[in-house]
């Protein structure tokens, strides 16, 4: 390995010993920018690498709320303002119980990439809470965000960071963030969030867009491939915001989703989760918060396997898109076993690396990295973000259009990217090389700080 790498590898790993997630990604990172590095010397006596794994700020806070007994909780707020180089900071909110500062800032640094590939003038972020929506009321949802936002309102603007949703933060936590932001500040700045309601600002096509936009840059992959979704079935993970725009957009391009999971087990429907009435039961699944998706194959009498994932199908297509670390070692084997040609990540980092590797090892086997296939999401934040400096609305084809060509972009980046240094069709490589580029070509211009 180049040996710039390897000396900030070490470095931030003694440095965060206790963070796992961070780790995985900066690793993963790292070791695939090996050629750009070799090609730019300059790089190392800048201290870049030193300075991009650092974040810039990270902002940790308690929140305290009140719950419909009248008892106080307290939960921890974070927002990592990772790399503002390219634009105002950009990613999402995630509420999870799972969220500590690994979590933040993994999502963070991949935020940094993934941005950069968008093409948009947006830097790297991400904030949450370990507050855990489920089984909550809507009076302690709102109430909780109020709090959230009573402290981050100080550390976000609309040309400072605009944060967004993510896990457990849809359009309902949105408005009430921005609701008590626009209280505390006394001004309609409605681009300091994206993902808001259509009604005060909200992007059409903003729901759909990470979805869609996972579909699309499978599309170009199948196109590649001189194949097509015709015919095609779908293994995916999760049922929230992403799994409804990509069921619906897979279908469209004649594929079929067959799975879903939870946190219950996954669930098998051979017709395909692709009718209106399906789309509109995943939002109401969501809408209940009982983050079951049992209640998917009771209504519409399909199988359910309970406490499984469903990586063992045989399908033509596999696109993890629930969470971090979903599909392990030992499900990569029997993704290999099972002869499945395309592996599409669409949650961040839903593969450990060492089964990111077997994968990519595979002579037969395509595998595309989800910082480039979910850039969709932020790509229609930072439309919904130009609309509202505009103070005007684009229709939803024309959102439609702009993400569409987003994505392809971000494909055929990567793929040149990864041939410009001899990498031949690797998708991974070629996104973080793509996606370093612009950041790199950013930080040496505006010196060393
Ligand atoms: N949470 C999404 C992501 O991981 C969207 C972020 C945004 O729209 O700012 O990219």
């Amino acid at each position: 390995m180049n040996q710039y790498i390897e000396r900030v590898l070490n470095a931030t790993k003694a440095k965060n010993a206790n963070e796992p997630e961070f780790l995985q990604t900066v690793e993963e990172v790292l070791t695939s920018l090996e050629p750009v590095i070799n090609a730019h010397p300059e790089y190392e006596k800048a201290a870049l690498l030193e300075r991009m794994v650092e974040p810039e700020r990270v902002i940790e806070f308690r929140v305290t709320w009140e719950d419909d007994n009248h008892e106080w909780h307290v939960n921890r707020g974070y927002r990592v303002q990772y790399n503002g180089t390219l634009g105002p900071y950009k990613g999402g909110l995630r509420f999870h119980p799972s969220v500590n500062l690994s979590i933040m800032k993994f999502l963070g640094f991949e935020q940094i990439f993934k941005d950069s590939l968008t093409t948009l003038p947006i830097g790297g972020a991400k904030g949450g809470s370990d507050f855990d929506p489920r089984g909550k009321s809507d009076a302690e949802v709102m109430r909780f965000c109020q709090a959230f936002m009573s402290e981050l309102y100080r550390h976000i603007g609309p040309d400072i960071d605009v944060p967004a949703g993510d896990i457990g933060v849809g359009a309902r936590e949105v408005g009430y963030l921005y609701g008590q932001y626009r209280r505390i500040r006394g001004a309609f700045e409605n681009g300091v969030i994206t993902g808001k309601g259509f009604a005060f600002g909200g992007s059409l096509m903003r729901p759909e867009a990470t979805g869609f936009g996972a579909a699309y840059y499978a599309n170009e992959v199948l196109k590649h491939e001189h194949d097509s979704f015709e015919g095609k079935t779908v293994a995916i993970s999760g049922f929230g915001n992403v799994a409804w725009g990509l069921c619906q957009k897979v279908a469209q391009l004649g594929g079929k989703v067959v799975t879903l999971s939870g946190p219950d087990g996954y669930i098998y429907d051979p017709d395909g989760i692709n009718t209106q009435e399906k789309y509109d039961y995943l939002l109401e699944m969501r809408a209940s918060g009982r983050d079951r998706v049992q209640d998917y194959a009771d209504k519409f009498d399909c199988e359910f396997h309970a406490k499984e994932k469903p990586w063992g199908c045989k399908v033509d297509i596999i696109m993890p898109s629930a969470t971090q670390n979903d599909v392990t070692m030992e499900w990569a084997e029997k993704i290999v076993a099972n002869g499945i040609k395309y592996y599409i990540e669409v949650a961040n980092m839903p593969t450990t690396n060492e089964a990111l590797m077997y994968m990519l090892g595979q002579k037969n086997m395509i595998v595309a990295p989800s910082k480039a296939v979910n850039a969709g999401g932020v790509a229609g934040s930072a439309l919904e973000m130009a609309q509202n400096s505009e103070r005007l609305f684009w229709t939803a084809e024309e959102v439609d259009e702009k993400l569409h060509r987003i994505m392809v972009n971000i494909h055929d980046a990567s793929v040149k990217a990864a041939e410009q240094y001899g990498l031949g069709y690797n998708l991974v490589a070629g996104a973080n090389i793509a996606g370093f580029q612009r950041v790199a070509e950013a930080m040496m211009a505006q010196g060393i700080f």
